[in-house]
This record gives structure tokens, C-alpha cells and sequence, in this order.
């Protein structure tokens, strides 16, 4: 381990209080695809003892050069979650492994039918593989670098309702509400029971970072994302808790409209992570509209870095540090997970550029032309 990840975290930590830390921090949200290209291992192989996930894990995040401490076999409610739907199910026949991607659930199988739903069985977390093994490795990670739990990452609920439902799931938001609502019922059970089964074997979060992809205008309603999500959100964050950093990788979210319905259900925010608006100037007005709120984000992993240069890359961050970071509260974050076409130089062109403009104060002026 070469790197002091108490001492990243603190600047994560102090940037989310509105505290001005030595520098910005940066957090990357590491995945299959960037791990099993650094450590070299097919997904599998990665995750086949808590001990080995947490080396490679720590060897992965060393390489990256972010201040957090991210498991590779991302631990969020995604598709792990639908292998332990199937697994629950007796049907490990509909997932499918990747070696050296992220392995997914075909879509809309498990649930086809009404009565699949009625007799759709809750994974148990503490038990249903994979999650004792990545539960286990967050424990660890925490034990070695200090930090590690705050990866808590729920995904109430469209994630897994698409895994679920697949598409059918768009014409039961019109034609069969209840069903679906039933559905989404299930589906918070077995995420409280993710919660639950996490604070046993990883250990008790601060926050929830919480992949809200409902919440998108090419998708669903306003309304309609409220009813099937939003609403078990601000149940979860109620029970639970646990402010929440709202993650949303989408291409047309409703950042503005969620924030604001769950500050009116007493939810507090503590962050948002996102790509889209692209438009950074777009981040300045949401800036003045909620300055308490730190914003992760500022790359798209589909634009600079997957299809443009390092200098790419560091003119962006440049352009965002200058025009949100003087006041803190600004977290670099690439978002979503980066895949296998990022290439590696552009990943570690991140690092480079925030550690070069982005100690405080922040001051253009002093910073080198080239
Ligand atoms: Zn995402």
C-alpha cells in the first residue's frame, strides 16, 4: 500500500462538512472492467476470497490515485444483487459472467409473469453469495487502510427493477401499477436486508450513496420515478438514518426535482454525482441553488476521457476546479464506472491534473500555462 488513505478521506470528509481541505478531492468509481485490466485477474478470480478481492482492491485504488478506497467488485445494489436474486431464485442460469467486464443478469427473466413476482424469494445478504465475500473484503479494507466503509451504495429500486422486469416494467408503470408496486415492495426488502447484512459483516456506513435510475426524463415521469423510487428512497433514508449522496449517471436527470422533493421529506442530501448536464456552467447555477450540496462529478468517462486526449482531460478539470471549486464542496469524481475503452493514461491524467490545480486557495493565476 503507498498510499496514507486516512489522511485522502479526510479531504473527502472535510470537503462534504464545507470545509476548505489542502485540495480537491478526487474519488474515482472503480468497477470490474478498470480492475481486472490493473490487477490482471478475470472477475472471478478477483473475487474468490475476501482476502484476494481486498489485495487487489487496494492495489487497483493504489494505482488509480484517488482519496477513496473503492472495492473493485463494485458492492452497490446492481448486478450483484441480481446474481442474488437468481441465486435466491434457483436460477443461476440467468446470469452471465464476464471474465474481464462487469457480469449481468438477462434482463426480465427472473419475473415474467405475475405469479413469478408473487413467489419471487428475498436473498438473504448474510448468506447469498457474492455479498459475505464482498462484505467481508470491505471489512478488511477497512481494517488495512482505514477506510473503506463508506461504500455503502443501495440502488432503490428502478436498477433492480429492470433487472427483474426487463422492459415489461415500462408498459406496468401505465397498464399493471400494482403489480409493479409490488414488486418495488420486494425489492426494498431485500436492499434493507443488503443494509442490514452490511453493517454486520462490512460495519456501519456514515452515508449512502444511492443510484437513484429512475430518475430520468427520457424514462419515466417525474411523478412515475417518485412512485416506484423516489418514495422508497426517502423511506430507506428515514429508516435507516443515513443522509445520502445521490448518484445519477444518466443523460437527462431530474438532479433538481428529486433534491427538492426529498429535502421536503426531511431527507438530508449531502451530495450529488453525476455527468450529465455536461454544460459546466449548468453546475454554477446549481451551485448558487444549493450551495450545502457538494458536487461530485465534472468528466464523463464517455466523452474526454474515453474519446479524447490527456490534455483533454486536464483542460476539463481545469475548467471545473476554476469555475466550482473556490468554495469547497467539489469532489472530482469521472462518472459512471469506467470502461475497458478508457484508456489507462487518460485515467492516470486525472490524478496529474487535479494535484496541479487543484491545491487550495484555488488561484487561476498562479497556475503553470502548459
Ligand atoms: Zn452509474
Amino acid at each position: 500500500m503507498a498510499r496514507n488513505y486516512k489522511a485522502c478521506w479526510e479531504r473527502v470528509v472535510t470537503t462534504m462538512m464545507g470545509v476548505t481541505p489542502d485540495r480537491v478531492p478526487l474519488i474515482f468509481l472503480t468497477s470490474e472492467d478498470v480492475a481486472a485490466r490493473v490487477a490482471g485477474l478475470t472477475i472471478r478470480e478477483m473475487m474468490s476470497s475476501p482476502e484476494i478481492l481486498a489485495e487487489k482492491s487496494i492495489m487497483v485504488n493504489d494505482f488509480l490515485g484517488g482519496d477513496g478506497m473503492a472495492l473493485v467488485a463494485n458492492p452497490y445494489c446492481g448486478p450483484f444483487e441480481g446474481l442474488a436474486f437468481a441465486k435466491a431464485n434457483g436460477r443461476n442460469d440467468v446470469f452471465v459472467w464476464k471474465d474481464y467486464t462487469t457480469p449481468f443478469i438477462r434482463e426480465g427473466l427472473l419475473c415474467q409473469s405475475e405469479k413469478e413476482i408473487e413467489a419471487l424469494e428475498i436473498p438473504d445478504h448474510n448468506i447469498i453469495e457474492p455479498w459475505p465475500t464482498l462484505f467481508r473484503a470491505i471489512a478488511i479494507l477497512q481494517e488495512k487502510t482505514g477506510i473503506g466503509v463508506d461504500q455503502f451504495s443501495p440502488s432503490l429500486t428502478w436498477s433492480s427493477v429492470q433487472m427483474l422486469r426487463g422492459s415489461q416494467a415500462y408498459l406496468d408503470v401505465r397498464q399493471n401499477p400494482d403489480l409493479l408496486m409490488k414488486l418495488c415492495e420486494k425489492i426494498y426488502a431485500s436492499q434493507w436486508n443488503y443494509y442490514q447484512a452490511y453493517c454486520r459483516l462490512a460495519g456501519q456506513p456514515n452515508f449512502a450513496f444511492q443510484c437513484s435510475y429512475a430518475f430520468n426524463q427520457h424514462m419515466l415521469s417525474f411523478e412515475d420515478a417518485w412512485k416506484f423510487e423516489g418514495q422508497f428512497i426517502a423511506r430507506f433514508a428515514k429508516e435507516s438514518g443515513l443522509p445520502l449522496i445521490i448518484h445519477n449517471c444518466g443523460f437527462k436527470p431530474y438532479h433538481i426535482e428529486l433534491i427538492e422533493r426529498l429535502q421536503k421529506e426531511q431527507v438530508q442530501v449531502l451530495g450529488v454525482n453525476g455527468s450529465h448536464p455536461l454544460d459546466i456552467d449548468w453546475w454554477v447555477e446549481f451551485r448558487k441553488k444549493f450551495p450545502e450540496i457538494t458536487i461530485m462529478g465534472g468528466l464523463h468517462v464517455s466523452a474526454e476521457m474515453e474519446n479524447g486526449t490527456e490534455k483533454d482531460v486536464e483542460n476539463r478539470i481545469k475548467e471545473v476546479i476554476q469555475k466550482l471549486g473556490s468554495d469547497s464542496r467539489l469532489i472530482i469524481t469521472p462518472t459512471c464506472c469506467m470502461p475497458w475503452r478508457v484508456p489507462l493514461s487518460n485515467i492516470k491524467a486525472v490524478a496529474e491534473a487535479v494535484t496541479k490545480y487543484g491545491k487550495y486557495p484555488i488561484d487561476p493565476k498562479s497556475w503553470p500555462t502548459s
